[in-house]
């Protein structure tokens, strides 16, 4: 089986201590490829040698929602030079989360937009990360043809009905497996087959049954299976159907 994660944050520092062997789990588990986000402009070089080491990761650049007040006008430079890395597949995570706000809703947009002309000029897909915003996603994102994929996707319906008028791509992540997503399980029979991701956001949301630990990339398998469970499909099938969307939406070897 050929699965990728499609969004994680491999930079993050509690991988530091064992990336070597996360790495190496990931492959032992059939995870092909390995897409990391950059979040925060003061690791982007982290998340280029992560991505220079080894074979199977490829990375997003770009500025976490949460983190857009660190975005200086250097940081915008900085990630349309990366969008050039032979290893570089797209501009991530981006977006709005105004559930916590750790950034102001003006920066954040500011931001997002910034980096998303970025990624329309260069026609690269964005990763993008949507909370309690939508209307302002849809506003800031609508008007312009980049391709979208809505990261870890949380079963909005009226996320639903644009994204898929849109093009958007949606990637699933562990959030499929907790109790209390029935929206999302709902809303992901709806989704085109060919418009599938799967992610895991590791460190972050963790797949039961390994729900409260640290996420990683070999996790991924819990949410294919969990999806395939619902979609009523081969696990097989469906892992292979979103290898090929996956490796043609980033053009990965
Ligand atoms: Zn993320």
């Amino acid at each position: 089986m050929k699965i990728i994660d499609t969004h994680c944050h491999l930079d993050d520092e509690k991988f530091d201590e064992d990336l070597p062997s996360v790495l190496q789990k990931a492959k032992e588990a059939g995870i092909v490829y390995i897409l990391t986000a950059a979040t925060e402009p003061q690791f982007f070089q982290k998340v280029v040698n992560i991505a220079q080491n080894y074979e199977q990761v490829y990375f997003f650049i770009g500025v976490h929602p949460h983190d857009a007040k660190k975005a200086e006008e250097k940081t915008f430079l900085e990630a349309e030079k990366l969008l050039h890395h032979p290893k570089c597949i797209g501009i991530g995570e981006v977006g709005l989360d105004y559930h916590y706000n750790l950034s102001s809703p003006d920066i954040q947009k500011k931001v997002l937009k910034r980096l998303a002309d970025i990624a329309y000029n260069y026609k690269k897909p964005l990763s993008v990360h949507v909370r309690e915003s939508e209307d302002d996603i849809i506003k800031i994102l609508g008007r312009k043809d980049y391709k979208i994929i809505l990261h870890s996707y949380n079963g909005s319906k009226y996320l639903l009905d644009w994204a898929k008028e849109r093009d958007c791509y949606f990637s699933i992540s562990g959030m499929i497996t907790f109790k209390n997503a029935k929206d999302l399980r709902e809303s992901v029979t709806k989704i085109p087959m060919d418009k599938l991701f799967i992610e895991t956001d590791a460190p972050y949301l963790a797949p039961v049954p390994m729900r409260g630990k640290r996420n990683e990339p070999a996790f991924t398998r819990y949410t294919l299976k969990a999806l395939s469970d619902i979609l009523n499909t081969d696990e097989e099938n469906l892992s292979q159907t979103i290898y090929n969307n996956t490796v043609s939406l980033f053009g990965l070897p």
